[in-house]
């Protein structure tokens, strides 16, 4: 079982996260509602993947990552970011993200991103 953090202050981005990765088994599929939720879950259970929002409360995706790395963990972290926030992405990249997406996403694209960056097959689309 690979688990993925998904962090958005959005609960629809995180409902949208959970229905998407419902056609991937073998994902667990963990919410955080900030950074400062994230790292809370991150010093509680080990994560394979995190994806990420950049702008939230308390706590944003770019310190976030900064603090992820500075922890030493080393798994891959992908950013999901608005349109427009480019420079944003290139910092993300420099503290240390593999990847970013843009929103608005699909289900399917997001569902391959994980898949690829976990190595969990993704099961034909059903509905
Ligand atoms: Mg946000």
């Amino acid at each position: 079982m690979k688990k993925v953090l998904f962090v958005d202050d959005s609960s629809i981005m995180r409902l949208f996260a959970r229905m998407s990765t419902r056609s991937i088994h073998g994902i667990s599929l963990t919410e955080a509602q900030d950074g400062h939720d994230a790292i809370e879950k991150l010093e509680k259970e080990p994560f394979d993947l995190i994806i990420t929002d950049i702008n939230m409360p308390r706590m944003d995706g770019l310190q976030l990552i900064r603090h992820v790395r500075m922890m030493g963990l080393k798994f891959p972290i992908i950013i999901l970011t608005t349109c427009g926030e480019e420079k944003d992405v290139e910092t993300g990249i420099f503290l240390g993200a593999d990847d970013y997406v843009t929103k608005p996403i699909t289900s399917q694209k997001l569902t391959m991103l994980i898949s690829n960056y976990t190595n969990v097959p993704a099961l034909p689309v059903s509905t």
